[in-house]
């Protein structure tokens, strides 16, 4: 299945992306909860999304391209579709997108749930709370991978095990537990070194 055209793919995915329709793991996309709602939406108002309405509306592009139709052609198929769809008053439910979300762990900050970002993983109560776990974190040296695992670890209070760096560069197994510090009046999440994981034995 083709998106849009060659010029417009790419924004069409960004803009699911921004959206949290879709979401980009390496070169994969998945559907996110979101995007699934939006499809049943679509299914409901019976938005014809398949192949042949795309081919008929880029048939008529493409002769307006040419020359060989009207602007007004094209205007006026779309103003058919539309009107097709809003005469038959159908009602929608409205998306709580919070609500689709997983909750990753509880905000040790404001004890409300915390989501999944691209980024981060932040406070549902952004406006308010300003808690965000960065993916990639910075720590002494190292920079550190938290996946979605790690996180909900961490925030449940657990230690979660990352390879950190210590003297002359060695790299070692070690646990870390998320703390917050206040720093001026401001709340900091904080990877502290609590243990390690017991050696294998050999
Ligand atoms: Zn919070």
């Amino acid at each position: 299945i083709e998106i849009g055209t060659e010029a417009t793919r790419t924004g069409i995915i960004e803009t699911c992306k921004k959206r949290e329709y879709i979401s980009q793991k390496a070169s994969n996309y998945s559907i996110e909860a979101l995007g699934e709602k939006l499809i049943e939406n679509l299914d409901k108002l019976e938005i014809n999304l398949y192949a042949d309405k795309t081919v008929e509306f880029s048939k008529i592009l493409k002769k307006i391209y040419k020359g060989e139709a009207k602007v007004e052609e094209a205007i006026d198929m779309t103003a058919e579709e539309l009107k097709g769809i809003i005469s038959k008053d159908i009602e929608l439910e409205k998306i709580d997108k919070n609500e689709l979300k997983e909750v990753i762990g509880e905000c040790p900050v404001c004890k409300k749930p915390v989501y999944e970002g691209e980024k981060n993983f932040y406070c549902s109560d952004y406006k308010n709370c300003d808690f965000k776990l960065w993916k990639k974190t910075k720590r002494f040296s190292d920079e550190l991978t938290i996946t979605k695992a790690k996180a909900k670890s961490l925030l449940s209070g657990k230690k979660a095990v990352f390879t950190l760096t210590g003297k002359e560069n060695k790299k070692f197994e070690g646990y870390l537990k998320l703390e917050i510090t206040e720093k001026d009046g401001k709340k900091y999440p904080n990877l502290k070194l609590d243990g390690f994981p017991e050696k294998k034995k050999k």
